[in-house]
């Protein structure tokens, strides 16, 4: 049992089914695929929901090709905390995070 499950595994790593954002948008995902690199196919799927459903597929795809390509995973880690702060707290986002810790410092 334990063999079988894993070299299920391992046929899907070698194989690259669609990364997380294709995989969420229902695309194929294509070779050099802007979203693969920082979007795996099990949790960046869900990343990636809430990165689209605050600030859109295609104006993160932009973002991310003005961007050089030793810096977009600090801007996707970003992108994806701005987001999921944003789907908590509709009105403030992470700017809330900002405000708590001020109030610490005083
Ligand atoms: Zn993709």
């Amino acid at each position: 049992m334990t063999r079988v499950r894993l070299k299920r595994q391992d046929r899907s790593r070698t194989a690259r089914g669609p990364c997380g954002a294709c995989k969420f948008l229902r695309r194929k995902c294509v070779n050099g695929c802007i979203f693969a690199p920082y979007f795996d196919s099990e949790q960046g799927a869900a990343h990636f929901a809430a990165v689209h459903k605050v600030f859109g597929a295609s104006n993160v795809s932009k973002l991310l090709l003005h961007i050089p390509a030793h810096k977009r995973l600090d801007a996707v880690v970003t992108i994806c905390y701005e987001a999921q702060a944003r789907l908590r707290d509709p009105v403030y986002g992470c700017v809330a995070h900002i405000f708590a810790l001020q109030q610490q410092e005083l």
